[in-house]
């Protein structure tokens, strides 16, 4: 009745409504956003630590919404998680990282690696296994240049069926990391179950490694952590030239940052990487 609508609507203070608006708004504009293309994914530099090389790439998905401008992933990607559709854009992100990998092996610019992101919600989709193995056919991509990254909260939320899942895209013969490592609560008894391959360790410990001697403390750990577990262990938010020697000194195995190079658009990556290589 409209009586019990008003009461409903006390509890709602103005700034609630507008966020409540506001989700509402993205989710009704990404629903359209794959068919118009209104998305693409921008590519940033995974480096070797020891050797200085480019080995990979990770992909970031950007949206341009002609109604809302360009939106950030931390924004839409919490909402396309709650609505569902972050399964097909997922999927989208997966058959375009795929044609991008074919698209560059083609054009001699060798091996990459490229990464991708994975929610929670689209590794517990059943679909995703064979998802992956199609693209990966399609594209002629071998699976052992194509990552898939993981937050720690997600595994750590992972039920049995979830292991079945990460067993079968294991079985693909793709890389497993795990993102954000270090802020998830880990529960260090499953690291060993998990058949995953690398860790990343979360940005936060990088950024504070120079000021807080703690913090540089636990980024050791980790490596040491992981390398004892026999994973790689790779860095992000390598923003400063002290922080690259500082991991490259912890025997970190890669490292990401702005430092090395911001997440590009395809071309823009092309031209990066062809500027780092000696002619
Ligand atoms: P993430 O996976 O941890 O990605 C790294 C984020 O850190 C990216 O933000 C990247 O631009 C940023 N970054 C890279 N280097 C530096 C640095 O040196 N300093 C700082 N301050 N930041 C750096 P972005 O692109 O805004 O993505 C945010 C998050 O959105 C990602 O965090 C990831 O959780 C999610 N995301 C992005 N693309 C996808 C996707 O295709 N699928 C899914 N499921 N999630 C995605
Ligand atoms: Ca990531
Ligand atoms: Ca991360
Ligand atoms: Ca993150």
């Amino acid at each position: 009745s409209k009586s019990s609508g008003r009461d409903t609507a006390r509890f709602f203070t103005p700034a609630m409504n507008a966020r409540a608006q506001q989700r509402q708004q993205v989710e009704s504009c990404l629903r359209h956003a794959i068919e118009r293309g209104e998305l693409w994914l921008a590519y940033q530099p995974r480096i070797e630590a020891g050797s200085g090389r480019t080995i990979g790439v990770e992909a970031l998905l950007r949206w341009h919404s002609p109604e809302l401008g360009a939106v950030p992933p931390a924004e839409f990607i919490p909402i396309a998680e709650e609505s569902g559709q972050i399964v097909a854009l997922g999927d989208w992100v997966i058959q375009q990282a795929c044609a991008q990998h074919d698209a560059w092996r083609r054009s001699g610019l060798g091996e990459l690696t490229v990464s991708l992101n994975m929610s929670a919600v689209q590794l517990r989709t059943s679909g995703v296994p064979e998802v992956l193995r199609a693209a990966l056919a399609r594209h002629q991509v071998n699976p052992a240049h194509l990552e898939v990254e993981l937050t720690e909260s997600t595994l750590m939320e992972t039920a049995e069926e979830t292991m079945a899942q990460l067993h079968a895209l294991k079985a693909l013969g793709l890389t497993l990391s795990i993102d954000d490592f270090g802020t998830g609560y880990s529960n260090l008894n499953y690291l060993n179950r998990f058949p995953i391959d690398k860790l990343k360790i979360d940005r936060s410990f990088v950024q504070q490694m120079l000021e807080d001697p703690a913090q540089l403390a636990i980024a050791r750990a980790i490596i040491g952590l992981g390398h004892t577990l026999g994973l790689r262990v790779v860095a992000e938010g390598v923003e400063r030239p002290e922080h690259a020697q500082m991991l490259h000194a912890a025997r970190c195995d890669e490292l990401q940052g702005f430092h090395f190079g911001r997440p590009m658009p395809p071309a823009e990556l092309e031209r990066w990487l062809r500027s780092q290589r000696p002619a």
